[in-house]
């Protein structure tokens, strides 16, 4: 279906109201491959679009806008102890997690009520309680924006890192990907070592834990933390946690020795969110966005704020954070 000069505020989860010039929704490849070679003659540029909660709108899309809605999930391959399977990019995430915690299949129990699509999660490397997509990822198929072709990309092709992959950095813009396949567990290894799971299952009455209790406490704790998007404006975490040098961390303990931080690679991770709250951010309102009061690193919309105003906010935020501790933020949200 082809929508011209249509409002995107519904579709992305800060409610950003930007206008996109063309915006098509894509239900099948047929139809992806008949676009992609229409709009090559054309040469627009082209924004993919899955749920819109990691995006900030600075403006409207002067191009076409392609929501993803490529549906479907189905078992690939299956033995004694692993299921193998393939969903369609457009397919809701959680609603893969719940597909799959309620066969009893484990791996992504604790990336449960992530918002988006299955086609973005590779994008940034979704994580949640020390959960990784690339603990999971078997493969996936993208297509060429410009020449068409379908390719298929194994875990090392896609280069996974800390909320980072290579459609975020040197492919970024060049593929849509259509499909994600997983391999899961039959016999699941629960990892509820990360944050309050563990407490919350014990508050659920939970002393043997299967993978739909474990996504159950994911889910609960999700809730009472973090803003509705549906309420409240907001794309999560807008920046990575910071990865610096032992050197530079060893140096910073000796000024802030209660800073939180957790082994990374042969580095340090710091928690943005703390950092942010050190320098007086927390629920800060600043015009119609801020920093939310129960989460500092998750920016929102109060209502009616621009785009602008929000990336404004965030370097004004970075800029404190590096003033205060040398240390310098990534936004992990996409700007557009
Ligand atoms: P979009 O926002 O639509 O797109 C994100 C980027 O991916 C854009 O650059 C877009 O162009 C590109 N893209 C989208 N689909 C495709 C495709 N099929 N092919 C190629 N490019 C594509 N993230 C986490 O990692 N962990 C969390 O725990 C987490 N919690 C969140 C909680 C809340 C309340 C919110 C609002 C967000 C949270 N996020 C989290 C961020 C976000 O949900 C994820 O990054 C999610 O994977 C984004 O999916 P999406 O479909 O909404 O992507
Ligand atoms: P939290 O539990 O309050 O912890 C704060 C930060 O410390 C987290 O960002 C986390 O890093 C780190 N951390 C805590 N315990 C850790 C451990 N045992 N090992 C390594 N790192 C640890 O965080 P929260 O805000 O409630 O979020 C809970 C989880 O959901 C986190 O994994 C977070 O990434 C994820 N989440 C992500 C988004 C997003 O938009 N990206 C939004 C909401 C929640 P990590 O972030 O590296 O795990």
């Amino acid at each position: 279906m082809t929508e011209h000069n249509v409002s995107l505020r519904n579709l992305n989860t800060f409610g950003l109201d930007v206008t996109a010039k063309v915006l098509l929704r894509i239900g099948t490849l047929d139809e992806l491959q008949e676009v992609i070679s229409d709009n090559f003659r054309k040469d627009e540029p082209v924004l993919i679009l899955g749920g819109g909660s990691n995006m900030l709108f600075t403006r409207n899309v002067d191009g076409l806008v392609i929501k993803n809605e490529l549906s479907g999930i189905a078992i690939t391959h299956e033995d004694e102890s692993t299921v193998t399977i393939c969903a369609g990019a457009g397919v809701s995430w959680h609603e893969l997690v719940v597909h799959c915690v309620n066969q009893g299949w484990g791996g992504i129990e604790n990336l449960s009520l992530i918002p988006g699509n299955v086609g973005a999660a590779p994008m940034q490397n979704i994580g949640a309680y020390g959960v990784e997509l690339k603990d999971v990822f078997h493969s996936l198929e993208a297509i060429h924006l410009k020449t068409g072709e379908l390719r298929h990309f194994t875990s090392s092709e896609c280069t996974f890192g800390y909320r980072e992959s290579i459609f975020k950095l040197g492919l970024k813009g060049v593929y849509i990907i259509t499909a994600v396949s997983l391999k899961l567990r039959k016999q699941p290894q629960l990892d509820i070592s990360y944050g309050a799971i563990i407490q919350e299952l014990e508050s659920m009455g939970v002393h043997s834990p299967t993978v739909k209790d474990v996504s159950q406490a994911v889910i609960r704790i999700r809730r009472s933390k973090l803003p509705d998007p549906a309420k409240l404006g907001n794309a999560g975490s807008f920046f990575k946690n910071p990865v610096i040098e032992n050197a530079q961390f060893e140096g910073l303990k000796k000024s802030y020795p209660e800073m939180p931080a957790y082994p990374s690679d042969k580095k340090v991770k710091l928690a943005a969110g703390w950092l942010i709250e050190q320098c007086g951010w927390k629920g800060k309102v600043v015009g119609k966005s801020g920093s939310h009061r129960n989460q500092a690193l998750v920016l929102v919309n109060y209502g009616g704020a621009t785009g602008n105003e929000i990336l404004q906010l965030s370097e004004d935020i970075m800029r404190s954070v590096f003033d205060t501790f040398g240390v310098q933020l990534e936004r992990e949200v996409n700007v557009y």
